[in-house]
């Protein structure tokens, strides 16, 4: 039984955790053969929901197995489900809790329903008890177990073995599990529809299917936890104890090996469900032991997007330019792994780890003219030193040693000799038989250079996150670095999209345009340092669509896509329309001029950018919002144009409510906007030099006043 792919999901019956990660929420952790990865924080059960039907499409289209594991029972104690559905088979009481709980990250209808099954089943007084909620009873939910009766037993078989476990009657309360229970199932039905060819459910249905979800129970592992829990705080960190579980148990599952988890999931398909592992623990443990013993990796693999990283806050109508830029800034972050590659080779690319001078530069005091060297600097007034035979050159030191008195011959860049610890410029003195002459005074040290003066050995010289200039190369090959950890370079696929678009230089008639984004989009991608892929054009049409994002994304061609066209609302914006339908976009509608509609969302993962078709607005939109997110992605930070204030060669009003960017130019110090601000004139692109930034506010501009200019060369690299 091999799968390629293991996701443990720590799951939560409650509401929202809000952004910052913290235990009792959702944690889901990925295992493979090749280690563990960062478990992943989930504020609500729809993110979670949402991500794990993208991961399961992501590793069906990779032609991965794929096991995922909850920590929640698949299945209530004998005799409920028929008495509830009917049958005896536990997908009828998943199929009745979906079709009953209504579920969102602010509330659930989990009490009522207990409530509701309680008072069918059981007299209103079992077989659930424990409402969490403060202010409301729920008719036939007791509030504790006084006056609590079950008509059914209290635990499945799997709990009576396994000590620690909580019933799944029990709604609310420390370590309640019967919350997840409720909340849990429908999502695994959802899934299970969703993915019906390939989604098997254990132990009811038999593993030939590539994607195996499982009941998992992480205190099976409540040795290496303490383990694992005591090392991590001996390294001063402080883990939270539920990604730490699931991280074990993804390190156990993915340790074990085929052969080990066939036979630890052998077994009878029982109506009540099991938890894999159960009288395995050693086994488990020991193979989370290995796993975990190796997972030391330098830089871990950088974590997914999850989806909502797009999303704005509610409410929102005309997103602000600086909000939709402060979202973009918190929720994307760096998807490139990282190679290794000489210095050399390496311009351009994002430093992934700190650069470490490997020794002091410069290594040894050296002379920073050509002169004479000599001891303890000179006063003011007419000095004769005795020049001794032979220099100290760069590459050729002088092996003696100077005394008092004495002068040596010295050139740029060779190392001080022993005593002599000042130079005097060559140009400055005068040579006679064997003696050096010139006029003090001459401070200690002059035209000098102090070993590790510019660098010392074992400081960083460039953090992680630098694009590396030409410059740059220089201090690494400078401070003794030869090999650089980089990030791998990020491969921006870009698309358009219409009906009405033909290749440049195809003959057509008037009804049709040719593709001017595409070469320009492309160019931008390789402006920012990126790789750009051309993903061609498609029409407007959601198949093709689909099937061209499909094929994009699989073997992660690219990491991030650039689409322009069919970004806003309307009947031809199928961009919009597929993400929307995959579940995962959002359509900001940016409150600024030229741009508007950028549809944001993710695809399998990848985040795509649909940028308005216009191309004065799709260049626009592509510097100001493409640009820093994708050098985000790439590992190298967000980055913000260099602007500064000019005066203005022309009168303009604007209405307060949104910003504009003003195709422009400066000439004669002051600058000037194209001629027309009607965003179909592609050759005002051309035309300018940059943008004119006009504030959000209201603005009357007049010739003279300071405006912000942003030049198009300070959005490249
Ligand atoms: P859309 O956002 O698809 O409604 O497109 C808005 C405008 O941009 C329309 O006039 C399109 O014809 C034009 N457009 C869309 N894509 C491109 C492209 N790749 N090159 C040139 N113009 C385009
Ligand atoms: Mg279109």
């Amino acid at each position: 039984m091999r799968f390629d792919t293991f996701a443990m999901v720590d799951w939560s019956g409650g509401n929202d955790t809000g952004p910052r990660p913290r235990k009792d929420a959702i944690w889901i952790c990925l295992a493979s053969a090749s280690g563990v990865e960062t478990p992943l924080y989930f504020r609500n059960r729809d993110l979670a929901e949402r991500w794990i039907a993208d991961l399961i499409a992501e590793e069906l289209e990779a032609g991965r197995r794929l096991c995922i594991g909850f920590d929640f029972p698949f299945a209530y104690p004998k005799g409920f489900a028929q008495a509830l559905t009917g049958s005896a088979d536990p997908f009828a009481v998943w199929d009745w809790l979906e079709d009953r709980i209504s579920d969102s990250p602010r509330a659930n209808t989990r009490f009522d329903v207990a409530g509701e099954i309680n008072r069918a089943l059981g007299g209103g007084r079992g077989p659930f008890w424990a409402n969490g909620l403060r202010n409301r009873d729920i008719d036939g939910l007791p509030r504790t177990k006084h006056g609590y009766a079950n008509p059914f037993p209290d635990r499945r078989a799997a709990e009576a073995r396994a000590t620690g476990t909580f019933t799944c009657w029990q709604m609310a309360g420390a370590g309640a599990v019967g919350g997840q229970v409720m909340t849990g199932l429908p999502v695994l039905t959802r899934l299970r529809r969703r993915f019906a060819d390939a989604l098997a459910v254990w132990p009811f249905e038999p593993l030939t299917r590539p994607v195996a979800v499982m009941e998992i129970w992480p205190s099976l592992l409540s040795d290496v936890l303490a383990e694992e829990t005591a090392s991590a705080e001996a390294a001063g960190q402080a883990p939270i104890r539920d990604a730490l579980q699931v991280q074990i148990v993804a390190a156990a599952l993915a340790g074990l090996g085929a052969k080990d988890l066939a036979r630890i999931a052998d077994l009878d398909a029982p109506e009540e469900g099991w938890i894999l592992g159960l009288g395995h623990e050693t086994a488990l443990a020991a193979a989370a032991r290995k796993v975990l013993e190796v997972r030391t990796p330098a830089l871990p693999r950088p974590p997914r997007l999850t989806n909502d990283c797009f999303a704005l806050p509610p409410g929102v109508d005309w997103t602000p330019v600086d909000m939709a830029l402060a979202r973009l800034r918190s929720g994307l972050h760096a998807v490139t792994g990282t190679e290794d590659m000489p210095v050399t080779h390496a311009l351009g690319r994002v430093l992934a780890a700190p650069a470490v001078a490997g020794r002091s530069h410069p290594p040894a005091a050296n002379s920073a003219v050509d002169g004479y060297g000599f001891a303890g600097g000179a006063n003011a007034g007419g000095q004769v030193l005795e020049l001794l035979p032979g220099r100290s050159a760069a590459g050729q030191p002088y092996a003696g040693r100077v005394g008092r008195g004495q002068a040596l011959r010295i050139l740029t860049g060779a190392q001080i000799p022993e005593g002599v610890d000042t130079v005097v410029l060559e140009e400055d003195v005068a040579l006679s038989a064997g003696h050096v002459a010139f006029n003090g005074p001459l401070k200690r040290g002059a035209n000098t250079r102090k070993a590790g003066e510019d660098v010392a050995e074992g400081h960083v010289a460039l953090g992680p996150g630098r694009v590396l200039a030409p410059q740059d190369l220089a201090l690494l090959a400078a401070v003794g670095i030869g090999r650089v950890t980089v990030r791998r370079r990020l491969r921006v696929g870009v698309l358009s999209t219409g009906d009405e678009l033909a290749e440049p230089g195809e003959e057509i008639g008037a009804d049709r345009i040719h593709d001017a984004n595409r070469p320009m989009l492309l160019g931008l991608v390789d402006r920012f340092g990126h790789v750009p892929v051309d993903l061609g054009r498609v029409r407007d049409d959601r198949a093709a669509l689909a099937a061209c994002l499909a094929d994009a994304v699989k073997g992660k061609r690219v990491d991030a896509i650039l689409t322009s066209g069919g970004a806003s609302a309307g009947e031809e914006d199928h961009v919009s329309a597929l993400l929307s339908a995959e579940g995962a976009i959002e359509t900001w509608r940016i409150a600024m001029k030229p741009g508007r509609p950028l549809a944001l969302g993710l695809w399998r993962g990848v985040p795509v950018f649909g940028l308005p078709g216009n191309p004065v607005a799709a260049f626009t939109c592509a510097l100001i919002f493409a640009r820093p997110a994708l050098s985000l992605l790439a590992g190298a930070g967000w980055v913000e144009p260099q602007g500064f204030d000019v005066p203005a060669a022309f009168e303009k009003r604007k209405k307060p409510g949104r910003r504009e960017y003003l195709r422009a130019r400066i000439r004669d110090g002051r600058a000037e906007p194209f001629a027309s601000e009607g965003s179909g004139r592609v050759s005002g692109l051309s035309w300018a030099e940059g943008f004119v930034e006009l504030p959000d506010r209201e603005a009357h501009v007049r010739p003279g006043d300071p405006v912000r200019f942003l030049p198009f060369g300070s959005f490249g690299p």
